[in-house]
């Protein structure tokens, strides 16, 4: 799939105002600053997703269309310590639906970063897509920063800490910087939309 030919369809307030749930589509989340939209840049080739992000507002969905049956959804970026909590309880319980009840949502891509993964958030959603059965993409960013023994203990680390869980989840190490893990995500993208 040719993911340079992506382009901005809407940006969506909340769940409920997403294009039709048809086709297929591939959800991105991650901590905010975890590198998601470096991610959807490198994976584009474009500068989609800004990056200019304000704690506390309304975060809106971005997606984006590869083709008619084909979406990316850049989900907002969560764990701003100075959201009010009852935003940060409102953005759970809609993240939790859009994960039950999507049915064009084949993959889900977590970033997180690669020198500290797995945190509580990062375990919830998860969690949460484990239990509706969507395969998980877990990429583990800013690789660059790390030296090449120090990027694969971890990168290991985190496959067994996830195969506890039992499910379709993949974690590879990745670089928007770099070029790292980019082909790899292109494949496992690949996979979901076109199927095996
Ligand atoms: P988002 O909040 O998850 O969308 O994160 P951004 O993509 O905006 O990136 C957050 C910060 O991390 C920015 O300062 C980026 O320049 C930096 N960053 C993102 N990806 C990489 C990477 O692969 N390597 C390095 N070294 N820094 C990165």
């Amino acid at each position: 799939i040719k993911y340079h030919t992506a382009s901005f369809i809407t940006s969506a307030p909340d769940i409920s105002k997403l294009p039709a749930d048809a086709g297929i589509e591939v959800a991105f989340a991650g901590r905010s600053n975890a590198g998601k939209s470096s991610a959807l840049n490198a994976l584009t080739d474009q500068k989609l997703a800004r990056t200019s992000k304000t704690p506390g507002r309304t975060q809106l969905i971005n997606t984006f269309e590869l083709d008619e049956e084909k979406r990316l959804i850049d989900l907002p970026g969560y764990g701003f310590a100075k959201v009010p909590i009852e935003m940060k309880k409102k953005w759970q319980r809609s993240l939790g639906e859009y994960l039950q009840k999507r049915k064009s949502l084949k993959g889900l891509v977590v970033l997180m970063d690669i020198r500290h993964p797995l945190k509580d958030l990062d375990m919830d959603l998860i969690n949460w897509a484990v239990d509706s059965e969507i395969p998980i993409l877990a990429l583990l960013t800013k690789a660059d920063k790390l030296k090449q023994g120090k990027r694969k203990a971890e990168v290991l680390q985190v496959r067994k800490a996830l195969a506890e869980l039992d499910a379709d989840i993949t974690v590879h190490a990745f670089s928007s910087l770099k070029g790292i893990g980019l082909n790899e995500l292109a494949w496992k993208l690949d996979d979901w939309y076109l199927g095996p």
